[in-house]
């Protein structure tokens, strides 16, 4: 899988963030996490990175691209634990654009509906925002149900996360 620049096709996802700026979520990402739902009982966790971009003039940011479930990774159909391979994704798109497509934060999938993070999911989160390397001091979290999906902002400033919208699946 090489990096490419998902082009945004009909409607993107515009969420609130807390500081009342917006991220963006491209509709082909959109479409990407859709097919990874757990829709049936044979399909285990899936999860990957979210890469886009801080737009200039504000502290909007675009989510543009996803990695996806790849080798090294281990999935169950309740528990998805990213590889190495996922990093060096980001690692290479950040360095085939030039230093455009930065890492933004991380996605997988729940088999419910509506998804809540777990404490496990938590862990994995604060663990994150404490040890990654990143712009600012926010990172955002998705999480994939079968109807919905929802994102959540994490701070590294007081390990917080709070939940922004929910989006329904046409
Ligand atoms: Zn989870």
């Amino acid at each position: 899988m090489s990096p490419q620049i998902v082009k945004s096709v009909g409607q993107a996802i515009r969420y609130t963030k807390t500081d009342k700026s917006r991220i963006i979520f491209d509709e082909a990402v959109i479409d990407t996490l859709m097919c990874y739902r757990q829709n049936s009982s044979l399909k285990v966790e899936a999860g990957g990175l979210l890469l886009g971009r801080h737009l200039k003039g504000g502290s909007h940011i675009a989510v543009d691209l996803v990695s996806e479930p790849m080798r090294g990774d281990r999935r169950t159909r309740t528990s998805f634990f990213r590889g190495r391979g996922h990093e060096r994704f980001a690692h290479e798109c950040w360095h085939n654009s030039k230093g455009v497509f930065a890492y933004l934060g991380n996605w997988h999938t729940h088999p419910c509906m509506y998804p809540l993070p777990s404490e496990t999911d938590f862990d994995d989160w604060r663990n994150v925002l404490k040890n990654d390397i990143y712009e600012g001091k926010n990172l955002y979290f998705v999480i994939v149900g079968t109807k919905g999906l929802a994102c959540w902002e994490g701070c590294s400033q007081h390990g917080k996360f709070v939940k922004l919208e929910e989006y329904i699946f046409p």
